[in-house]
């Protein structure tokens, strides 16, 4: 039995949709880490020391979650976490085939692991960081869909290097 579950993700960067999953857990769960992957083969916007110190502001007023990097396999992050939950968060049915396969992929790892899906809420059903970067990149206005922080991260990297624009695929 364990009462403190682990987030993972890239959170590059971390969007209102994750939050609004950080706050549902935090309320149904004794402590919630959020695992900010540093990893993952591609080429994140913001560094990993970046998108944890946002997730950290992002969730400061939540006083169960603890925000921290991790690296490798999420397997071992749990265990070393001694977790055995993973939220992961269900939008649309695109999520769906991936997720699934995550889960028991992470299962087959290590039988003792459960993947936990929320649903956001419905007005983040279609938010994604990939859209904000594509958004933020064009000069367009995410404040409706980022935590402030986050907002301004944008708004400094975007008008430092107007050519990191990432395309939307
Ligand atoms: P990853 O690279 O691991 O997919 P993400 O940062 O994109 O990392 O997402 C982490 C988790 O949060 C995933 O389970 C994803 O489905 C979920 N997620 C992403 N955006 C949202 C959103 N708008 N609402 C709810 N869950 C989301």
């Amino acid at each position: 039995m364990t009462s403190h579950v682990v987030y993972p993700g890239s959170f590059d960067p971390v969007t209102n949709g994750h939050i609004d999953l950080v706050e549902r857990s935090s309320r149904v769960f004794g402590q919630v880490i959020v695992g900010v992957a540093s990893g993952h083969g591609k080429e994140p916007l913001f560094p990993v020391e970046e998108r944890v110190a946002l997730m950290r502001q992002a969730t400061a007023s939540m006083r169960n979650v603890r925000v921290e990097s991790f690296d490798g396999l999420l397997v071992d992050y749990l265990r070393q976490k001694e977790s055995c939950v993973v939220i992961r968060g269900l939008r649309a049915i695109s999520d769906f085939e991936y997720e699934l396969q995550m889960a028991l992929t992470n299962r087959q790892l290590s039988g003792e692991i459960e993947t936990i899906f929320l649903m956001p809420s419905q007005e983040y059903v279609f938010l994604s960081s990939r859209i904000v970067k594509a958004v933020a990149g064009l000069g367009g206005d995410v404040s409706a869909w980022v935590p402030p922080v986050v907002f301004e991260a944008l708004r400094r990297k975007y008008s430092r290097a107007p050519k990191e624009v990432p395309g939307v695929s």
